[in-house]
């Protein structure tokens, strides 16, 4: 019997093109976006509400007109703080 050893089994896992691609027909225009949603009634006696939302993970939610406003404070400075997003547009390292 000719018992020569030669190398390693090979492994057959190469060669996979485009194996784990998540559906390309859902977002075209792929890239990180913030939303902020106010529903504030013109009747004052409404208590107005928002939700501030990030793609990054970030959420909030206000209920009351002081909150919303504060809401409003914080989702504009996560546009500006925000790593994804601040990714997208410049590469630049938060100091
Ligand atoms: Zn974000």
């Amino acid at each position: 019997m000719d018992t020569t050893t030669v190398g390693a089994p090979k492994d057959a896992a190469e060669g996979v093109p485009n194996a784990g691609r998540p559906d390309p027909s859902k977002d075209d225009g792929r890239r990180p976006v913030a939303w902020l949603h106010i529903v504030a009634p013109p009747s004052w006696s409404v208590t107005p509400s928002a939700r501030s939302w990030c793609t990054c993970g970030y959420e909030r939610h206000a209920i009351g007109r002081a909150a919303v406003l504060q809401l409003v404070a914080a989702h504009d400075e996560h546009r500006t703080a925000c790593t994804l997003l601040n990714s997208t547009s410049e590469g630049r390292a938060a100091a």
